[in-house]
């Protein structure tokens, strides 16, 4: 269970009861559920689908524990660019490596620059 602390019972209770249609599930779901989706997190995409209707944010920030919000923070999925730096790096090194086959199976030097 989410532990809570903080937040006015009012504010809470208003922001449980906003509805959202959620994308994956493809009907709408009230905050509630969000906040509590993955048991003892909130759904990994609350702050992207609630930011737009209040500040989730800081609400989980307030009523979750340091510890249970780290654990979220550790749960969420890179954002586009960190998750597109890595594919980019991910490429490089394959192809790094199919360099390094083709030298050793020709006995070549390749034109990789390796930077
Ligand atoms: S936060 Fe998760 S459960 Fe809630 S609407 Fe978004 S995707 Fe659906």
């Amino acid at each position: 269970m989410i532990a809570e602390k903080g937040a006015t019972g009012e504010t809470m209770k208003s922001y449980r009861e906003r509805i959202i249609r959620c994308p994956r599930l493809g009907g709408e779901v009230p905050f509630s559920y969000c906040e509590r989706e993955a048991g003892e997190l909130p759904c990994r995409q609350v702050i992207h689908c609630w930011n737009a209707g209040f500040p989730v944010e800081v609400y989980l920030r307030e009523i979750l524990t340091p510890e249970v919000w780290d654990r979220f923070c550790n749960e969420v999925p890179k954002d586009r660019i960190t998750t597109l730096l890595d594919s980019v790096e991910a490429a490089h090194q394959r192809q790094k490596k199919q360099c390094e086959v083709v030298e050793k199976g020709l006995n070549t030097d390749c034109n990789h620059s390796g930077g």
